[in-house]
């Protein structure tokens, strides 16, 4: 068995609520060691808490998702302040840009990250990113807080970005999207990047991967993105887990 992160799962949503328990069963059975939750707005925040205190491989993330944008009023973020300063949540985020609706008020979404951004500098906090259509300016964002630093998820930028992100102390998550044969610019990232700035995840109950496409994602299902990482890189599993495991590990100061 081999140890691995779920670096981003979303196992706090109400469609889990009948059968949490059973799939955190076969994700730890599966060698996950840990999963990390990242919330997604204000009103879940309550309840997200809740099932991270369930079990202590279960780790909290806090932050205001930029496609709810809407959905977010000025006391969430001081909500997000609050438990930032606190050992309750490991990461800020899910905090980010995505440009897929091009009505959406970048202006404002740029302000909100920036927020979490700084955040995450000044308690020493890994971020949760998500970047859609949006890597360039996510990059020109976490340029100005050195002292920042996390994760990408689902990362989908070019190798260039890839690299500047990394080389500002980023690490890149990949997950089920990789696993489906026509996503030949991301495998061929996945392919060029080096393994120590990998890190696996699912994005459950979202993304799910080739083999169970159509059925609701889940942690357990990570192999599958170990196994093609793996067999894209034609490196041993092993290997992979091992390498983007550490990474992780750092990343949230873990002692598995
Ligand atoms: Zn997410």
């Amino acid at each position: 068995m081999l140890p691995l992160i779920d670096t981003h799962c979303h196992i706090d949503l109400a469609v889990f609520e009948q059968n949490r328990e059973q799939l955190l069963g076969s994700a730890w059975q599966t060698g996950i060691k840990a999963i990390v939750i990242p919330a997604i707005n204000a009103a879940d925040f309550d309840s997200l808490l809740a099932v991270a205190h369930t079990d202590s491989r279960l780790l909290a993330g806090c932050g205001l998702h930029p496609l709810y944008l809407k959905h977010h009023c000025e006391g969430d973020f001081e909500r997000v302040a609050g438990l930032a300063a606190t050992d309750t949540i490991c990461a800020i985020g899910e905090c980010g840009l995505d440009y897929t609706d091009k009505h959406s008020d970048k202006i404002a979404q740029q302000s909100l990250f920036t927020r979490h951004v700084a955040l995450a500098a000044e308690f020493d906090k890994p971020l949760l990113i998500h970047a859609n259509k949006a890597v360039e300016d996510v990059l020109l964002t976490v340029q100005k807080y050195p002292a920042a630093r996390g994760i990408v998820h689902s990362f989908n930028g070019s190798l260039q970005q890839a690299q500047r992100l990394i080389e500002l102390g980023y690490s890149l998550g990949f997950g089920g999207a990789i696993t489906y044969p026509r996503a030949t610019r991301l495998r061929q990232l996945v392919k060029q990047l080096p393994l120590q700035s990998i890190v696996l995840e699912t994005d459950a109950p979202f993304q799910t991967g080739f083999t169970h496409s159509g059925e609701t994602n889940q942690p357990a299902w990570l192999l599958e993105v170990l196994e093609t990482v793996a067999e894209i890189r034609q490196q041993p599993a092993e290997e992979v887990a091992q390498i983007t495991t550490a990474t992780a590990v750092e990343i949230f100061s873990l002692e598995l």
